[in-house]
This record gives structure tokens, C-alpha cells and sequence, in this order.
């Protein structure tokens, strides 16, 4: 099956092509298709992907897949949430940053000996833009939030999401493992097992 993937994520994209390549699945990024950016302007992970899987829809024609994710920390309340990506950003044109996110993360939690987090991730799976009956999954994937980056595999917040029961962060896992047990791998196991109950609408 032949799609776009609503995400310029270059190591996003890494990653589910790495899990849906093998099955057969060709995910074209939307940047190759000339898709901009959607805007991702609500305030849960399903109502962004929903809005991204959309907009790449719409704008090429294809079934899209759409994955919105981001970082929860508990003492937070669930911050920065879907903001994550943007998270130290001060002002909308300023480019997103990996490095100034963690360092802020670590500055706003400072000597807090509350650091649980969870990633979380949305997957969207729509036929076509206004597809009534998308196909929705959700991955959770639980850590800790170490006072220093370890590891230099992955993106984002992974030098810093401690695994307690795998004693390693997440950029400290390899590819596959972080597939394995990842907020992104669960979620889209999940769409998969969804999409196979649901073939015909998959299929239509
Ligand atoms: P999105 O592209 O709008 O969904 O933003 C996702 C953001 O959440 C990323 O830019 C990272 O900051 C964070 N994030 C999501 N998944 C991961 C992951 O697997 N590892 C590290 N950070 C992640």
C-alpha cells in the first residue's frame, strides 16, 4: 500500500519505515509530495494527527498515516504534551531544537526528585480526507527523566528517558529495540492489528 507520511521527521519516518516496509507498506514523506506542514494547533495528540493525516490527504490525494507524539512529565501535569517539539521555542519562526528542549527540561526540573514521564504516541491512519472512520492507535511508553543526557541513538528527549527495567536510556537502545517497546512501535502494532480487523476499510 502506498502512502504519505504527514511528518517531516526525518527519524520519525525512520522509524515506521523500519516497522511497515517489511509488510509491504511504501510511506512517501509529504515533503517529496510538496505538503507543508499542517498547522497543529489543538491541545491532544488524536486532534493533531487527525489534523495532520488530513491535510496530507487532502493535499495529495494518497491515504495518509500521521503520528502525533511528545513527552508527559507527571510533575508537569502532562507538559509539554504536545508541545514538545516546540518546547523551548520563544518565538514561531525560531527553528525547533532537540538540544535547547533538553536543557530546558532539565532546568525546569532541576533538583526535583519527581521525574516520572511517559511518551506518548497517536497514530492516524485515513483513506482519504474525509474519511469517516479513521483508524486511531495510542502507545504509552513509561521512564524517568535522568539530571543528565546518556546515549546518542534516537531523537528528541531520548538521552534523557531513563528505562528503569532496561537500566539504559532510550538513546541508548538500538533501533530495533527501541522499536520493540516504544510509545511508536505499541501504537502502531496496535493501528496494524486494527487495520487487519478492519481490512475492508483499509482495503476500500
Ligand atoms: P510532533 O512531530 O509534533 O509529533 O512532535 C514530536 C516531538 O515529541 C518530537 O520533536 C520530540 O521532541 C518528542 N518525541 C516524540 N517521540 C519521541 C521519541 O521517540 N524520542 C524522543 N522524543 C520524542
Amino acid at each position: 500500500m502506498k502512502l504519505v507520511l504527514a511528518s517531516n521527521n526525518a527519524k520519525k519516518l525512520k522509524e515506521l519505515d523500519e516497522i511497515l516496509s517489511p509488510l509491504g507498506w511504501e510511506l512517501i514523506p509529504q515533503e517529496q509530495l510538496g505538503v507543508p506542514e499542517s498547522d497543529e494547533p489543538h491541545c491532544t495528540f488524536v486532534e493533531n494527527a487527525l489534523e495532520k493525516a488530513r491535510h496530507a490527504s487532502r493535499l495529495t490525494g494518497l491515504p495518509a498515516l500521521a503520528d502525533d507524539s511528545g513527552l508527559c512529565v507527571e510533575a508537569f501535569g502532562g507538559a509539554p504534551g504536545v508541545q514538545s517539539a516546540r518546547y523551548a521555542q520563544t518565538a514561531a519562526n525560531e527553528a525547533k531544537s532537540d538540544a535547547r528542549n533538553n536543557a530546558k527540561l532539565l532546568a525546569e526540573l532541576g533538583q526535583r526528585t519527581d521525574r516520572n514521564a511517559r511518551f506518548v504516541s497517536v497514530i492516524v491512519f485515513v483513506r482519504h480526507a474525509n474519511d469517516p472512520q479513521p483508524i486511531i492507535a495510542e502507545g504509552e511508553w513509561h521512564g524517568e527523566i535522568l539530571t543528565a543526557e546518556r546515549g546518542s541513538a534516537g531523537f528528541g528527549y531520548d538521552p534523557l528517558f531513563y528505562i528503569r527495567e532496561l537500566d539504559q536510556t532510550s538513546a541508548e537502545l538500538s533501533a530495533a529495540e527501541k522499536n520493540r517497546c516504544s510509545h511508536r512501535g505499541q501504537a502502531l502494532e496496535r493501528l496494524l492489528e486494527r487495520l487487519s480487523v478492519n481490512r475492508s476499510i483499509a482495503d476500500a
